[in-house]
């Protein structure tokens, strides 16, 4: 089979593999439509993974069943399937601590274009089935199912580590999909005011859909200073970063109130520590808590998303405005991610 491949640091292309086989928990799943993340552009650019070689690249897929394994219970070829980005293993003991997504190690969970071939190949292989596939609802499109294996997982996370309250004032830094989802996660979770950080006037755009109520731009200076002068002084009570750098940790210490949460889901590509500003931490005495994680992966995790969305409470194919049909179209697609453009928030490749 053919697939889509890190062939090492800075380089991409197609490769040729053999298709994968199945264990007994398992499932191969043929791709129906597939998403390139910003993580992708961060492994195969940035190295930030350390070097990987002719490893197929992406972790966000919806697909259908090909094959499952013999003790596999509730699915069965032809199943049309969410495919968690993170498919932990359900039996490791940091799964049972309540965080499977650093089963057998440190972000091990996560294993589709980190620890193994991704999922941008003409087959998939999918570790213990039927904890880390959902079915995907009927009459949901498959390109608006694959931002339930990551984007809304990762953005919702932010808004859970930061444990937003009703009426919390939440800065929300940085806006593309991933933050677009923490945006919609404080939203749905109470918050009152949204303040988003980011310059595409696209991000902005659906930002407003999903409920932020004002903007800052990085390019304006400092952050911290932004944020309290807008709330007067005050800050805010909940920070979920979703873009930037190791610097943006210091501003968002900065501009959270004492015993406030920073939340962050950002992938950290480069620089070698993070700064925390002594005196605004309150000399460590403020109660300023810093709760950062991969997201948590998995099957039920999924049949929730996926039910938010069937429902009505939030549309994530808001952020699709980029779709291209075939294969042919991935390198395109992943570009676009590394790129950036004015007008994109995140593009779909799907497999006619
Ligand atoms: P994008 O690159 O699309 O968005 C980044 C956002 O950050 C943009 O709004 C951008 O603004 C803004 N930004 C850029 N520079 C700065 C800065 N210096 N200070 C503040 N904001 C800035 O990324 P994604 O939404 O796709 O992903 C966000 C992060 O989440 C990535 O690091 C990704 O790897 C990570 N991730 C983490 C996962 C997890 O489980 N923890 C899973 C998936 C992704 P502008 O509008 O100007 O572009
Ligand atoms: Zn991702």
């Amino acid at each position: 089979m053919k697939g889509f491949a890190m062939l090492g640091i800075g380089k991409i292309g197609w490769i040729e593999k053999d298709k994968p086989a199945c264990g007994p928990l398992d499932a191969i799943v043929r791709p129906l439509a597939v998403a390139p993340c910003t993580s992708d552009v961060h492994t195969v650019w940035e190295g930030a993974l350390g070097e990987r070689k002719d490893m197929i690249l992406g972790h966000e897929a919806c697909g259908v069943v090909e094959e499952v394994g013999s003790l596999v219970r509730d699915f069965k070829p032809g199943d049309r399937v969410i495919v968690s980005a993170i498919t932990p293993d359900w039996g490791d003991l940091n799964s049972q601590r309540g965080f499977a997504m650093h089963s057998t190690g440190m972000l091990a969970g996560w294993k589709f274009s980190n620890f193994k071939d991704g999922v941008f190949g003409e087959y998939f292989h999918v570790n213990e089935a039927d904890a880390n596939l959902a079915l995907l609802p009927e009459g949901m499109d498959p390109g608006v199912g694959t931002m339930v294996c990551d984007m809304m997982p990762t953005g919702f996370h932010a808004a859970e580590l930061a444990d937003v309250q009703f009426g919390d004032d939440v800065a929300v830094i940085g806006i593309g999909p991933v933050g677009l989802m923490a945006v919609a996660g404080c939203a749905l979770r109470g918050a009152a005011n949204i303040y988003c950080v980011g310059t595409r006037a696209k991000c902005r755009e659906v930002a407003t859909a999903y409920g932020a109520t004002g903007f800052l731009s990085y390019k304006d200076g400092d952050l911290a200073e932004q944020i309290l002068d807008l709330t007067h002084g005050k800050g805010v009570d909940r920070v979920c970063i979703a873009g930037g750098t190791v610097d943006t940790f210091d501003e968002a210490i900065r501009m959270v109130k004492p015993g406030g949460i920073v939340s962050s889901v950002n992938y950290l590509g480069s620089g070698d520590y993070v700064k925390i500003p002594r005196i605004e931490w309150g000399c460590g005495m403020g109660h300023k808590q810093i709760r950062c994680g991969l997201m948590p992966g998995g099957r039920l995790r999924s049949e929730k998303l996926a039910a938010l969305v069937t429902a009505g409470r939030v549309d994530p194919g808001l952020m699709l405005t980029h779709k291209y049909h075939g294969f042919d179209h991935m390198e395109e697609a992943l570009m676009m991610m590394r790129s950036k453009a004015a007008d994109l928030i995140k593009p779909v490749v799907y497999i006619d």
